[in-house]
């Protein structure tokens, strides 16, 4: 038996230290802000200043804030907005629809986001740790274990960056606005509770306290961890919950979601419906087609029955083969005949599409994510 992750550990626990980042604007709300402008002996009115420049106007260079005294203007935003996000590299495809940033984090980290642009929307994919502690045996992510959680701030500046970019034009084809934001990037959301649900706070707190998403354009991707599932089915905060379910039965999600040796397939779903129950919201069930691993006719009947009347919708995933795995994408015939069964079963299913493959192998796991209400632009096998 594989041994269990070390889901309770919180790294800031095990003695070593993490190097945190400095602190940020994104990290506090607003009268966190104004105390924090007050202490520097300014006026309170300058924190929402700088967070409209921040988060209204997408503008971080104190030289293009000119609404502040020029002699203050380095002092406040060198103290409110240090840099926490260095650019690597950025790859585009998909003619630019797809934009893949890696970042340096001030102590070395390496981790990854995606910008995505459909016609009518933008989406990007952010990253909640650097590394992950899950040990998901097909995800790239989680062969290399933990580094640290990442701070609130961390988590927001990827969305607040790569809204910038999108305002600046830079994804042909697609409203300039960003408008969705999912955590399926790097690390387990609900493993970094607290910064990720303060992250979230920002991200649909209105200009200029936040970005001014709508809660239902956000969607949190868990392995399954059911205690947080249910505490974050009582914030009051109504965002979409993807569920990494990738088998229907115990004995294989053992395998692969080591988690699930923890919390049961019945239990973490009978989390998930609680959750749907609690916020009125459609929980999105994602799988992993891997050949001859999980991608049987009787696997596929079995999750139909499952989510049979469920508030639920299958996502469906291409495998992305990491390097060196011993698995592979299911063709797509077995693939077609899996959907057929659990359209068969009265279960709404689509086959996520696969941005950025071409830009590195990593995007798999940074998975191009599909909008769980979107059935239009998945290919529909
Ligand atoms: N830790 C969270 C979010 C990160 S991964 C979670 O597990 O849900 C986002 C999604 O991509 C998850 O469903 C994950 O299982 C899937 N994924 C990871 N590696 C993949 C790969 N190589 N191919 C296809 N999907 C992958």
């Amino acid at each position: 038996m594989t041994s269990l992750p070390l889901i309770s550990v919180d790294p800031d626990a095990r003695g070593r230290k993490p190097a945190m980042p400095p602190r940020h604007l994104a990290d506090l709300d607003l009268p966190g802000r104004q105390a924090l402008v007050t202490e520097l002996g300014e006026p309170a009115f300058r924190a929402k200043q700088v967070s409209n420049h921040y988060f209204g106007r997408l503008v971080r260079e104190p030289e293009r804030m000119t609404d502040l005294p020029a002699a203050t203007r380095e002092r406040l935003a060198g103290t409110l907005l240090p840099t926490l996000l260095t650019p690597v590299r950025e790859l585009a495809c998909d003619d630019g629809a797809t934009r893949k940033a890696l970042w340096r984090l001030h102590d070395g980290s390496l981790v990854e986001s995606v910008l995505m642009g459909y016609p009518d929307r933008v989406t990007v994919c952010i990253s909640s740790q650097a590394g992950c502690g899950m040990a998901c045996p097909f995800c790239a992510t989680g062969q290399a274990g933990l580094t640290r959680n990442l701070s609130t701030a961390e988590i927001v500046d990827q969305a607040v960056y790569l809204a910038g970019v999108a305002a600046s034009g830079a994804v042909a084809g697609s409203p300039p606005r960003l408008s969705h934001v999912v955590f399926m990037g790097m690390g387990e959301p609900l493993a970094n509770y607290a910064r990720v649900v303060a992250a979230i706070r920002r991200l649909v707190a209105p200009a200029p306290e936040g970005l001014g998403l709508s809660q239902r354009h956000i969607t949190v991707s868990t392995v399954g961890l059911v205690p947080a599932i249910r505490r974050l089915a009582s914030e009051d905060l109504s965002v979409t919950l993807a569920l990494s379910l990738h088998a229907p039965d115990d004995e294989l999600r053992d395998e692969l979601v080591p988690v699930n040796q923890r919390w049961k397939v019945s239990e973490v779903l009978d989390a998930a419906w609680d959750y749907a129950a609690t916020t009125g919201r459609r929980v999105s069930i994602e799988y992993a087609m891997i050949k001859d691993v999980n991608d049987q006719p009787w696997r596929a009947d079995l999750l139909g029955r499952l989510l049979a009347g469920k508030l639920a919708h299958v996502n469906l995933i291409p495998l992305n083969p990491t390097p060196g795995s011993r698995w592979d994408a299911s063709p797509k015939p077995v693939e077609r005949e899996f959907v057929r069964r659990l359209r068969d079963a009265g279960v709404s299913t689509t086959v996520r599409d696969t941005r950025g493959r071409e830009i590195d192998g990593a995007c798999g796991q940074l998975a191009a994510a599909e909008d769980t209400d979107s059935d239009s632009r998945a290919a529909t096998a």
